[in-house]
């Protein structure tokens, strides 16, 4: 066992809403997040701004809300505190041309993923705080679980404190969207950008999909009928892994047969081997010293070619068909 240290957990009485007032808070973008957030902090009480570009969804949706959208520039020169909730590879550019040249000078300037200062795309001034304020899980929970009384876990972090206040400030942030209800904690920039990036590449995102896809597939090519190879390599994944979330692998054990409990046993470590683990580190490593970032950026520069030839192999595979098909009759499925 690996030894640890119990991270300090933050809730409701350790934060004090009486930071947020008198500041004018410009959320910028109103998607996943950023409907999630500026619709948490009014209700909470705070002065929000809404910055987002006309034309789309988004845009609509801020006006049914009840904002009165503006533009990025216009929403930072009237704010006292900024929070960026624009898709991370944009951040850069609508720093450079609208962000920088309209912020005031001493406010906080605020994130929910530490990408761009954890990589240095966005440098700001010495004078500004620069903190996070990152929920750990999606917007449209951010805003569901608030509306319910419950919240969603944040992850805060402190890049600079110029006002001595940032820690007061990124609690009572996080306090106003519903995240102390849920437990705050303490991280880095540093942390939080490559631990993100980490289990969404290996574990969560990379690692799930291939290895339902690998799963099915062998299923498939053996001879097996697609629709049973679903099932049992997809379908039940999200069973599986319903009962980790309740009660760790042992509730999750206790609710299966003995015969897959020993399958567990002594296939696990066939499927993820030394070489899967080695491959991780390599995976942590390219993270780490900026070699993943910095791809990414180039993908953005370079239109997407790579990113986009991908989305379309993926959404072809026989998986996907053989399970829009089933799912179809499976109104439960269905949002
Ligand atoms: P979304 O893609 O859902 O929303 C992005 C918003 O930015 C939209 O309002 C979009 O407007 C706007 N936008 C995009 N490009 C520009 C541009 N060039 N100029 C002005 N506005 C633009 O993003 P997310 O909410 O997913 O992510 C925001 C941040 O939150 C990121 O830092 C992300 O890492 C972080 N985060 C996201 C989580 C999630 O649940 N999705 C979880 C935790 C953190 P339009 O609709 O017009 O395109
Ligand atoms: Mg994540």
């Amino acid at each position: 066992m690996v030894e640890f240290k119990e991270a300090k957990m933050y809730y409701e009485n350790d934060a004090d809403l009486n930071f947020l007032s008198g500041r004018t808070i410009a959320i910028l973008g109103y998607g996943s997040q950023g409907h999630a957030h500026a619709l948490n902090l009014r209700d909470s009480g705070a002065k929000v701004i809404v910055a987002q570009r006309p034309g789309g969804d988004n845009y609509k949706k801020a006006v049914e809300d009840g904002w009165n959208p503006v533009n990025v520039a216009e929403a930072v020169k009237q704010a006292d505190w900024v929070h960026i909730l624009l898709p991370d590879e944009m951040q850069k550019k609508v720093w450079d041309e609208d962000i920088k040249p309209n912020i005031k000078k001493g406010i906080t300037l605020s994130f929910s993923h530490g990408f761009n200062i954890r990589y240095k795309r966005i440098l700001p001034t010495p004078d500004l705080d620069v903190i996070m304020i990152a929920p750990k899980g999606p917007g449209h929970l951010v805003r569901r679980q608030y509306e319910e009384g419950k919240g969603v876990p944040c992850l805060i972090a402190i890049e600079q404190n110029a006002s001595g206040k940032a820690k007061e400030l990124s609690l009572a942030y996080a306090k106003a969207i519903g995240g102390t209800r849920g437990g705050v904690l303490e991280t880095t920039f540093t942390e939080e950008t490559e631990t993100d990036l980490f289990g969404e590449q290996s574990v969560l995102c990379g690692g799930v999909v291939e290895l339902i896809n690998s799963g099915f597939e062998t299923l498939v090519a053996a001879g097996y009928q697609p629709e049973i190879a679903y099932f049992e390599c997809c379908h039940e994944m999200k069973l599986i892994v319903d009962l980790i979330f309740e009660g760790g692998i042992a509730k999750m054990n206790y609710s299966i047969s003995d015969t897959a409990e020993y399958g567990e046993y002594v296939t696990g470590k066939r499927i993820i081997t030394d070489e899967t683990r080695a491959e991780m580190k390599k995976v942590l490593s390219d993270i780490q010293s900026g070699k993943f970032a910095d791809s990414w950026v180039k993908e953005n520069e370079n239109g997407r070619t790579e990113f986009k030839k991908c989305r379309e192999e993926v959404a072809a595979r026989l998986i996907e068909k053989i399970g829009a098909k089933l799912r179809s009759k499976m109104a439960w499925t269905k949002k």
